[in-house]
């Protein structure tokens, strides 16, 4: 037994039978567990919780042994002067004298801490099994919402610290970002770098020469090519020289295992060609663009973009979501979230592998909150973290999901 599944059991109500009752035999009746404490004090703050005929609110603090509350050294710290009740597996004995104690021992669902266990040692992806299909529908939907929104919050968290060395540029911030994306897994760092030296002000300068644009960009990713002797390449390499844009060094891009130089140098191209609609997008994102427009976007020409689809999510969703934050605008997190409603579910590694475990999706807030979960949580093994392993504990008729 961990304190951690303590945590659990407490956090969710889950028990065994009811009613509980302190050790000298006062019934407690739980309208609140608190919220858990990440920060050094009792474990649950501003709990609810009638014992006896008196309603408490206050801290709980919970341990596998009362007498851990000695050897942690609660006793004479102010912290802990509060704690309204004292949750233990059990009692080995009676402290602090003055706090009600709850043994947990003989409420906790038999078999629910020996899956969890289960869970953490099995060799599998998806530890739990997957297959949600059983549990309540408002729980999945809404645990798969809001990985995909931890998943935005953990992106604006990265990109904070840059926007402050950037001095709160935010075009330049989205033009790295932008960059980003096109490196994909393998280059992004790489093309990031590259835009913080061929800044968004420089491209700008070349916007209406496409083919001398293409021509700068390949050259900053390291490309030498039979074309370095046309006259648009001199003129590009000139002008890096000048300005002093430091290009990449020739092979530094990372090489994927199919036609690798080839996919590296089709991708800065690409670059080249949609950097004339950055200023266009940009407009759409500080201005919440209806979600009419978006889709107007995503489906130029009748079909689906899928490069489109992916600017979508890695760059114009998060960028939304990183506004919402600046400007403490409600609306603009909203319109990040459509956006990704928008974009069809993603086809990658991590998708088809929920797919297997029969979880599938149709959008892209779905795949993205799927991602998150299985990255944050499946695979780090923290299944009693999670809303779907904790509905699926359920066991009895006193259970109810409190994450
Ligand atoms: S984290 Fe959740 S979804 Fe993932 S294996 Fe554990 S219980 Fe299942």
């Amino acid at each position: 037994m961990k304190e951690e599944f303590l945590h659990f059991v407490w956090r969710t109500q889950s028990f065994s039978q009811l009613p509980l009752t302190t050790t000298d035999g006062n019934v407690v009746q739980v309208e609140y567990a608190g919220f858990l404490n990440r920060h050094a004090g009792p474990d649950f703050m501003d709990a609810r919780v009638q014992i006896g005929d008196v309603l408490w609110c206050g801290p709980v603090e919970l341990h596998l042994k009362s007498s851990d509350w000695l050897l942690h050294g609660h006793t004479g710290d102010p912290r802990y002067d509060n704690v309204i009740l004292h949750v233990v597996y059990e009692m080995d004995q009676q402290v602090p004298v003055n706090v009600p104690t709850l043994e947990l021992k003989n409420y906790i669902i038999p078999g629910q801490w020996e899956t969890v266990q289960q869970w953490k040692n099995i060799q599998d992806h998806i530890p739990c099994g997957g297959n949600f299909g059983d549990l309540r529908s408002v729980v999945r939907i809404n645990w798969i919402n809001r990985m995909a929104v931890e998943r935005l919050e953990k992106r604006v968290s990265e990109w904070r610290s840059r926007s402050s060395e950037l001095n709160g540029d935010l075009l330049q911030l989205f033009y790295e970002k932008f960059f980003r994306a096109f490196g994909f897994g393998l280059n992004g760092e790489l093309f990031e770098n590259v835009a913080t030296r061929f800044t968004f002000r420089n491209s700008l300068r070349l916007i209406d020469e496409p083919e001398l644009l293409k021509a700068v960009l390949l050259q900053m990713f390291g490309f030498e090519t039979a074309r370095s002797k046309a006259v648009v390449w001199k003129k590009a390499s000139a002008l890096i020289e000048a300005n002093q844009w430091n290009a990449l060094a020739p092979q530094a891009l990372n090489t994927g295992k199919i036609r690798p130089r080839r996919n590296n140098k089709v991708r800065i191209e690409q670059l080249a060609d949609e950097l004339p609609q950055i200023s266009l997008w940009w407009n759409m994102i500080f201005n919440k663009a209806e979600m009419k427009e978006w889709k107007l976007e995503l489906y130029k020409k009748g079909r689906m973009n899928p490069l489109f689809a992916h600017l979508a999510v890695n760059v114009f969703a998060p960028l939304l979501f990183f506004l919402h934050e600046r400007k403490m605008d409600e609306s603009y997190a909203e319109r990040a979230l459509e956006l990704l409603e928008l974009v069809p579910l993603e086809d990658n590694r991590i998708t088809r592998l929920w797919k297997i475990h029969d979880v599938v999706g149709t959008n892209a807030l779905e795949s993205q909150g799927l991602i998150h979960l299985y990255g944050m949580y499946c695979e780090p093994r923290k299944c009693l973290n999670c809303a779907l392993g904790a509905e699926k504990l359920k066991r009895n008729e006193f259970y109810e999901v409190l994450i």
